[in-house]
């Protein structure tokens, strides 16, 4: 902890510097992407796009994952999210970005033993199943390519759920919102971007 508020001390030297931007900043947001990632603290969303606070809406949870519209219940935070997204902030480009070395994307594949204290983590990733038992069908046996393409897959999987939703449906229909799946792979910096046509990820230049 004791970094952190060393942090927020420097932070109060850089705010000073930047004043008028942050003053500004605080009159209000309109963000022009919704941005799905994982919490992995690795992920930082505006580093890696060199965007500045205000310019991204950014909803973080384990495994980058989007419950399918037919599993949301009445209160779930990543539907309201989305909600907020599209009719609050008129937000019409959603990436959904997964990365390397996924703890989630690994856990998947832990036995019930591993879940014993993690009850509601066991629940969240059932949302990530249809990649395992995806992933499983094409009888891969090296452990890194197993995880990378569950990572990937899982991306696409997102995607597919957030299709699900009316509310986006209708707007994909109407060609009024774009779907984005990004890969970040952390060791080489590098982020790949899904074409949905060959459902390959290609490196963003
Ligand atoms: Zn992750």
């Amino acid at each position: 902890m004791e970094k952190l508020y060393k942090g927020i001390h420097k932070f109060q030297e850089h705010y000073k510097e930047e004043k008028d931007f942050f003053e500004k900043l605080g009159d209000g947001q309109a963000p022009p992407v919704l941005l799905i990632t994982c919490s992995d603290s690795r992920i930082d969303p505006n580093l890696i796009t060199n965007s500045k606070p205000g310019e991204i809406f950014i909803v973080r949870n384990v495994g980058n994952i989007v419950p399918p519209f037919s599993a949301v219940s009445d209160k779930n935070s990543i539907a309201a999210a989305i909600e907020f997204a599209i009719e609050g902030l008129n937000i019409r480009d959603i990436i959904i970005c997964g990365h390397s070395d996924c703890g989630a994307m690994k856990a998947i594949y832990e036995e019930d033993k591993f879940f014993e204290k993690m009850p509601h983590l066991k629940n969240w990733l059932f949302f990530a199943q249809p990649v395992k038992e995806k992933i499983k069908q094409l009888e891969i046996s090296h452990k890194n390519e197993i995880q990378q393409l569950t990572e990937k897959n899982n991306v696409l999987s997102q995607l597919e759920n957030l299709i699900s939703y009316p509310i986006i449906k209708e707007l994909l229909e109407k060609a009024e919102i774009r779907l984005y799946g990004w890969y970040y792979e952390i060791k080489t910096g590098k982020i790949y971007e899904l074409d949905r046509e060959t459902k390959r990820f290609q490196p963003l230049a």
